[in-house]
């Protein structure tokens, strides 16, 4: 039966870097002798300005039919006067919600070649490679009561999780720990706050079914730190949604690049990957976009939802040749460095085909 695979590319530059994406994954099927049935729909504002919504039904009907979604990026200042609720941004919030992913996985890694251009020192990012697993339907984010209370000038928002919410999100990290450098740090502020002492017990317990894996718990106000000093210490971390949030974007910079990131949302009906950055309006059109990001985000598809390890493993070997090779995209050249060899998104796409080896 075929990998059916929904494509929602979005705005700006989300067309231009999920097309590079496809075209390696349309490669890696077609080598592995499967079939992949990709499907497009709208999100975000071209919905808008097409269908009069950011997520349409069509869309939402589609992904839920399908067997991961690949999303580009929305928005863009053309709808920023819309109100929150009607903006691009709402249809990717109500596609996550309605997809019902509970678990985030975002790495953060540093490529040899690419080392210098994070602001960090090269011998502090080289070899970094850590999987963040954050929690995101729960906490501070949707936990009820929340108000901002106009009449007494006072506003307040509930952190709020149960054991199971903490044990599924738990469980998907050890199980990937298991597979990588088998440790888990699990981050909380369990020092002040009761719903981290209730994280770090679940977290503990759910550890003895992993016996093979070592976990060990940081409070989030030094890991802010340790992850800025020694990123190298570090292999699956968990967390809660929003020490999650703040946390892995803190990392990026271990990368370098915006444009290299990928991320999954898995525990729900259907899986949905997206490159980390945004629309990118700035660059959209100009063949400059960075399609690593959503490249790399095609072998977290084939890893989690088509179970072809071995050909994600080979997307990502590819794109390490392809820089090993000095070919960059103008976000990865910093400043006046010479010795590249700079492509167009199409051209970085092209190159990464060329160097799959599968
Ligand atoms: P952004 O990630 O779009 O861009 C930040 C900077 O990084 C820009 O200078 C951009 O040119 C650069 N950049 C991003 N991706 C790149 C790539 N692949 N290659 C090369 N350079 C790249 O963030 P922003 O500028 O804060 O937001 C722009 C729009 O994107 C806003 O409307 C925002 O709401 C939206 N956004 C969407 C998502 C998403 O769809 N998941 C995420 C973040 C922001």
């Amino acid at each position: 039966m075929a990998f059916r695979l929904l494509v929602t590319a979005g705005d700006g530059i989300g067309p231009e870097v999920t097309r590079e994406a496809v075209a390696v994954l349309q490669a890696v099927f077609s080598h592995a002798d499967k079939s992949l049935e990709v499907t497009e729909r709208r999100i975000g504002g071209v919905a808008i300005d097409t269908d009069g919504t950011p997520l349409p039904q069509e869309t939402l009907d589609a992904a839920l039919a399908s067997d991961a979604v690949l999303l580009g990026a929305v928005g863009g200042s053309k709808w920023n006067a819309l109100p929150p609720d009607t903006r691009p941004e709402a249809g990717l919030l109500q596609l996550r919600a309605a997809l019902g992913g509970f678990a985030n996985l975002r790495p953060a890694f540093s490529i040899a070649e690419l080392a210098a251009n994070s602001p960090l020192k090269l011998e502090i990012v080289s070899g970094a490679d850590i999987l963040f697993v954050r929690e995101l339907l729960g906490g501070l984010y949707f936990g009820a009561p929340r108000e901002w209370n106009r009449q007494t000038g006072e506003a307040w928002n509930t952190m709020r999780y149960t054991r199971e919410e903490i044990a599924r999100v738990a469980r998907i990290a050890f199980d990937l720990a298991q597979k990588r450098r088998k440790k888990v740090t699990s981050v909380d502020k369990a020092n002040v706050l009761e719903v981290s002492q209730l994280w770090r017990a679940t977290v503990t317990e759910v550890a003895k079914e992993y016996p093979d894996v070592t976990l060990e718990h940081q409070l989030v106000d030094s890991m802010a730190m340790l992850i800025m000093t020694a990123p190298r210490s570090y292999d699956v971390v968990l967390t809660e949604n929003l020490f999650g949030d703040i946390l892995s974007d803190e990392s990026a910079v271990i990368t370098g690049s915006l444009g290299m990131l990928p991320s999954a949302t898995i525990g729900g009906k259907v899986n949905l990957y997206e490159p980390i950055h945004g629309s990118a309006p700035d660059i959209a059109g100009k063949g400059l976009a960075n399609p690593l990001g959503a490249i790399l985000t095609g072998a977290l598809v084939l890893r989690l939802s088509a179970n072809m390890e071995a050909e994600a493993a080979a997307i990502q070997a590819a794109v390490r040749k392809v820089l090993e090779m000095g070919f960059r995209t103008p976000d990865l050249v910093r400043g006046d460095a010479t010795g590249f060899t700079v492509l167009t998104t199409t051209e970085m796409g092209a190159k990464v085909r060329a160097m799959l080896h599968l």
